[in-house]
């Protein structure tokens, strides 16, 4: 009879160690949904030989491989130069913070570049938020922590009308990484090492912001 006891016993300890450790991997396993803009017949903007899509991939791809190695658990709306969803320009835009909300993402980041041929002075980062309760913080730490790897000067984090950030329901933001029509930034930005540099800063704010 003692002897069942100490077994039943022991058992108990395992199954409670268990969901003690179940329950240690759920809270400290961050979710992130990364969506590099357009993709596949939607190329964003084509300024200076750079295009926008292929830009926000590369560091995407970037972003995606170093989280996964600090522990992070990282989807991303597309991994490869196609649309999110193939069938129309409105169900592209719902298709990605869909991903976003049927993972319960910690955060839902999209990843721009911007472009502005009336006037090719205009440079530097920005960012977006939908809620300001939600989202306007993952915005402005993502936003600083940018501009401060790359040098690049932040113009401005603002509120966003954007369909991705609207239907998101998770934490969201929206950085447009630089200036295609601007000649310094999209120097920087066709080259590797920069684009490298970009993610480098979006990590820091994604691990500012989530921890
Ligand atoms: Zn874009």
């Amino acid at each position: 009879m003692k002897k069942y006891m100490i077994t039943g016993g022991f058992i108990i300890v395992i199954m409670a160690l268990l969901i003690l450790a179940l329950r240690w991997k759920a809270e400290h396993e961050k979710v992130i949904v990364l969506d590099p803009g357009h993709g596949g017949q939607y190329p964003g903007f084509e300024m200076n030989g750079l295009v926008e899509k292929d830009i926000v991939l590369n560091i995407s791809h970037y972003i995606k491989e170093d989280l996964e190695k600090k522990g992070y658990k990282v989807y991303m709306t597309r991994d490869t130069d196609k649309e999110c969803d193939s069938k129309g320009y409105i169900e592209d835009l719902s298709c990605r913070p869909k991903l976003g909300r049927s993972v319960n993402a910690d955060l839902f980041l999209s990843i721009h570049a911007n472009g502005f041929s009336q006037n090719p002075s205009v440079r530097g980062i920005e960012a977006f938020y939908f809620t300001l309760f939600r989202d306007k913080k993952a915005a402005e730490i993502i936003a600083a922590a940018l501009s401060q790897e790359t040098g690049l000067p932040l113009r401005f984090v603002k509120f966003g009308n954007y369909k991705v950030l609207r239907e998101s329901l998770v934490p969201s933001a929206l950085v447009e990484v630089g200036y295609l029509t601007n000649r310094e930034d999209a120097k920087l930005l066709s080259a590797d090492a920069f684009q490298k540099k970009t993610a480098d800063g979006i990590i820091k704010g994604i691990e500012a912001f989530t921890k």
